[in-house]
């Protein structure tokens, strides 16, 4: 290190070059060659997984054979927000179907004890102006959120018009009727003019395959299935059940973070096996003030939505409503470039961005061109050492909080900030200090084997009593794989046959080849870090198109050939440059653990949300359902 160097990393406190090739060396142990392929399916033997524990067997109904206007596949927010503004454009033959003994989709499934959100209830929670609803703290919990999702399908009348434990085995068009034929596991059969697929991103859970998965004696569940039967207590804590069990967790994501001081609580015996430890930063909840949302203006939801939104994605605002730990770490990243970048070169980079979106250029060029203006402004070290800064502070929380030297080190996450799901907790640290909890730091490797009577790792068995899986949700499989049915379009074309070789949608939302059809989720679309947000914005969307169809006797509606295909250039084009990034991160379910295979037109609207919900906008405006083929 010359003299230079040296200085500049006194005065930062850390050497860059060090954290780099530290950062290298931790990604690099975690590459495993069988990427998404070392997780089994629940299905088979494993699909006692997946069994909903919250409700009580037996339900027994005739099925249903009818026609229908719409179905809404998924009872969560998205079916939720569908549903409503369905009924607010005047559009009331609907019915829902939910697998799930009750609407909430991720909330229904994910009620383990510690259960909450952290991205700010008043941005989350949707709708409630409409409501009316307060939550009691500004991040909320399971409970509140399952009872708001009650709130909701009261207001809206859902129960009315929902199957509820039911689950669509698959959807099928038929040209001459110009209708879906939806079929389910109690046989229903709803012949539906339209469908709305809103069947979650993070919907099916995921296992670990391996050795002697199918050995435990014990008892064992997955996060999204909390067997409080076993355990007592609920979604507050006060597992009663775990007293004198020993107790395994696998996993030490968003989800882990969240239950392990719980399970410290309880348990005789906790046992946390690490493959790689999250980022912790302080969470910081608090009471709603009466008085303060009181004096909010109408319409404060939605510019609390855009201005948190506007934060996540660089757009520049006046004022940080939230003021919280998502919004420091982008105002952070962005904040960083915004304060140093000169605004000659700032405009310079836009105009170059700019001159070549829109402009049938080979992606390459555009690449290699902006990358060459960020070097040169040096903008992509100046947002490295942002937040190679931020996690340093992070790191600095594990020593402050532990107790034990050894295990700090090993809670300290080695990469950029966003290559995992950043965590805001007050308590998963110091969980660590309890005398009942063993952190079994598996350096990368994750565990090795699962015996008869607990998990082995590096030569030991740890006897337990229970496994509990905090193993996450697939992502990087197939559509129809983890929305668990079929769809069949014109001419018995499946969706996946369709997407094999990449999305192909107009606005995210339709797709050529699957007429009358909505989908719902983040890719070519509007994504937010708030997903109710972005699920909102499909519902308007949604609700405006089948609207104004009824008003005009449409019954037939479609992408056209040329606007899906001038949608997925319009993707391409904006894609953000995250390939390099996405191979420089620990593996995970961001970057389909570890096997980065970037396809620009399989990510999401590159210009950010915001600048989304306007296009979608202006396109409403016009009034001219631009892009699909209509037939009456
Ligand atoms: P994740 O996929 O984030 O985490 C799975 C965990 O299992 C990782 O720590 C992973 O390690 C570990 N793992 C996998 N295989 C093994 C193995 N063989 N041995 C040891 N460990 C293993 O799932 P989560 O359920 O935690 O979170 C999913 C998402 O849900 C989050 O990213 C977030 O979007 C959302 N969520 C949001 C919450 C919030 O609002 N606070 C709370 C909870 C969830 P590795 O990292 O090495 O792969």
């Amino acid at each position: 290190m010359n003299s230079a160097t040296r200085s500049h990393s006194d005065a930062l406190g850390f050497d860059p070059d060090e954290l780099r090739k530290k950062y290298r060396l931790e990604r690099d142990k975690r590459i495993r060659a069988d990427g998404n392929d070392q997780y089994v399916e629940v299905t088979g033997d494993f699909s006692r997984y997946v069994d909903d524990p919250y409700v009580t067997p037996g339900l027994k109904r005739d099925p249903l054979v009818r026609e229908v206007e719409v179905v809404i596949i998924g009872g969560g927010f998205g079916g939720m927000l569908a549903a409503a503004r369905l009924r607010e454009a005047g559009i009331t033959d609907f019915m829902l179907i939910e697998k799930g003994g009750g609407f909430g989709g991720t909330w229904y499934w994910n009620r383990y004890p510690g259960a909450s959100c952290d991205i700010e209830a008043y941005v989350y929670l949707p709708l409630l102006e409409e409501t009316g609803f307060v939550p009691k703290q500004k991040y909320t919990n399971a409970e509140e959120t399952l009872a708001y999702c009650e709130v909701l399908a009261q207001r809206y009348q859902l129960h009315e018009q929902a199957l509820l434990q039911t689950q669509v085995n698959a959807v099928r068009w038929c040209e001459d009727r110009r209708r879906w034929r939806v079929e389910t596991d109690r046989r229903d059969q709803l012949d539906a003019r339209f469908v709305i697929h809103s069947n979650g991103p993070l919907n099916r859970p995921k296992l670990p395959g391996i050795k002697g998965i199918d050995q435990f004696k014990g008892h064992t569940f997955h996060t999204s299935r909390w067997d409080y039967a076993y355990t007592g207590g609920d979604t507050f804590g006060g597992l009663s059940g775990l007293e004198n069990k020993r107790v395994a967790i696998i996993g030490t994501g968003a989800t882990a973070v969240q239950c392990v001081p719980h399970l410290a609580a309880s348990a005789q015996a906790l046992y946390v096996f690490q493959r790689t430890p999250s980022s912790i930063d302080v969470r910081n909840n608090q009471p709603t003030d009466p008085q303060w949302i009181s004096e909010q203006a109408p319409g404060w939801q939605k510019r609390r939505q855009t201005n948190f939104e506007s934060i996540m994605s660089g757009v520049p605002v006046e004022e940080d409503l939230v003021g919280d730990g998502w919004t420091e770490a982008f105002r952070n990243l962005f904040g960083s470039l915004g304060e140093h970048m000169p605004s000659k070169a700032r405009l310079a980079l836009w105009a170059l961005q700019g001159a070549f979106s829109g402009k049938r250029r080979e992606r390459g060029l555009k690449q290699y061109l902006t990358d060459r203006a960020l070097k040169y402004m040096g903008l992509v070290e100046k947002m490295e050492l942002a937040d190679f800064q931020k996690m340093e502070k992070v790191r600095a929380r594990a020593d402050a909080l532990i107790t034990e030297k050894s295990t700090a080190e090993s809670l300290k996450p080695y990469y950029r900030q966003f290559c995992k799901r950043p965590c805001f907790h007050d308590e998963y640290l110091q969980a660590f200090n309890k005398s009942n909890v063993t952190l079994v730091d598996t350096d990368g490797q994750g565990v090795e084997a699962f015996t008869e009577k607990g998990v082995l790792f590096d030569g030991r068995e740890y006897e337990v009593d229970c496994i509990i899986f905090a193993t996450g949700f697939e992502v990087g499989t197939d559509y129809s794989r983890r929305a668990g049915y079929s769809i069949e379009g014109v001419n018995g074309l499946t969706v996946s046959e369709k997407w094999q070789d990449g999305m192909a949608t107009f606005h995210g939302l339709h797709a050529r080849g699957f007429p009358n059809s909505f989908f719902f989720g983040p890719m070519q679309s509007g994504f937010t870090a708030a997903f109710t947000f972005a699920l909102d914005e499909n519902s308007i969307q949604t609700a405006y198109i089948l609207e104004q169809l009824k008003k005009r006797g449409i019954t037939r509606v479609e992408a056209t050939a040329k606007a899906e295909a001038s949608w997925v250039k319009t993707v391409i084009q904006k894609a953000r440059l995250t390939e390099d990034f996405q191979k420089s991160c620990t593996p995970g379910y961001y970057n389909n653990e570890g096997h980065v295979q970037f396809q620009p037109q399989n990510t999401f609207y590159g210009g950010g949300p915001i600048e989304f919900f306007d296009l979608m906008k202006k396109w409403r405006a016009q009034g001219k359902l631009s892009g699909l083929e209509l037939k009456s």
